[in-house]
């Protein structure tokens, strides 16, 4: 059977409505004093396909900052600028099974090499390792990127860097104890203030939706053919999604929702649905990346109607890559 576009957005608006009412089953982060600030009813989403064709639904107008999802895109460049395997001895590809910002599985392999690029401890590592003496240098590439992919430059959201400056003992923390592993190649303090910006860029459903559908795409800008990100890295960078992107509910998200995908703790989940033979006869799911926004959090930190949405339609749209 064939969907029109129509079709979909009607189930994707039946959709987003039903899940709307598990936005009261989880918290708004509160460790960044900031975040609290958000409306924790908020659910929205934004699909981008390969081809061009987009649906949105609920709230979409909505700002937010990238949180973690930043660790994807920082990932990127650290590759792109000191080649993947400099970056892959520094930061293993391991999931740990623990909160992000897990201190207690820091001492736990020989090495002591952080786990993985999208726990904090390896992402404060791969954010060490970007070139530059200030944190603006340090951020102009990962800005450069996200400009190409966007065609426009997000700014920073200097309320939320500050408020997270100010509070976060715990990313210190671990910062100290990665001084003491010699994994740092920039100072502490300017690394972590770099870390607490790349975090704190603000970005929109759409911009998620965007970011998705060029890794779905493998780094390659459908309009223009034009490879903004090399496609061993994009892979790279998806393979780590599916096993780690999704803090220490991963393994669960990869068997019942089955797509790569990074959430952060304000709300956003940034997915990836490839391309798939099987869809033939749905144009509109030739690969696509998704975003989603719903503030309010599970014990894991993701977005908790969110993750119930994606799991949805990517059961209704067979969307899982196994
Ligand atoms: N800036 C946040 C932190 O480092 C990001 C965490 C997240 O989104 O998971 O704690």
């Amino acid at each position: 059977t064939k969907l029109t576009k129509s079709w979909q957005q009607n189930y994707v608006d039946d959709w987003v409505k039903f899940y709307s009412k598990h936005t009261k089953e989880g918290e708004l982060a509160s460790y960044i004093p900031l975040l609290k600030q958000a409306d924790k009813n908020h659910l929205g989403i934004s699909i981008m396909g390969i081809n061009g064709v987009t649906i949105e639904s609920g709230d979409v107008g909505i700002p937010f900052t990238i949180q973690s999802i930043s660790k994807v895109f920082t990932f990127i460049v650290a590759c792109m600028e000191r080649g993947v395997s400099y970056v892959l001895n520094r930061v293993d590809v391991e999931p740990t099974g623990e909160a992000f910002n897990s201190i207690m599985h820091l001492e736990m392999k020989k090495l002591k090499k952080p786990f993985n690029p999208f726990v904090n401890a390896g992402a404060i590592t791969v954010t060490s390792l970007l070139n530059g003496k200030t944190s603006d240098e340090k951020l102009e590439p990962l800005f450069r990127l996200l400009e190409d992919i966007l065609k426009y430059r997000p700014v920073l959201n200097v309320d939320i860097f500050k408020s997270e400056s100010e509070t976060s003992v715990r990313n210190r923390a671990i910062g100290y104890y990665l001084v003491e592993t010699g994994y740092l190649e920039s100072k502490l303090e300017l690394t972590l203030e770099t870390y607490f910006k790349q975090c704190s860029i603000e970005i929109s459903l759409q911009d998620l939706a965007h970011l998705g559908m060029i890794l779905a795409n493998d780094g390659e800008d459908p309009k223009t053919q034009i490879e903004i990100i090399p496609r061993q890295v994009a892979r790279l960078a998806k393979s780590l999604m599916l096993t780690c992107g999704m803090y220490d509910a991963s393994g669960k998200f990869a068997a019942y929702v089955g797509i790569p995908a990074k959430s952060g703790v304000s709300g956003g989940i940034v997915a990836v649905a490839p391309p798939r033979a099987r869809h033939e006869d749905l144009p509109f799911l030739e690969g696509c990346g998704i975003g989603v926004y719903g503030p309010a959090l599970d014990k894991q930190g993701n977005s908790i109607a969110g993750i119930k949405l994606l799991r949805h339609i990517a059961k209704q749209w067979d969307l899982s890559i196994f």
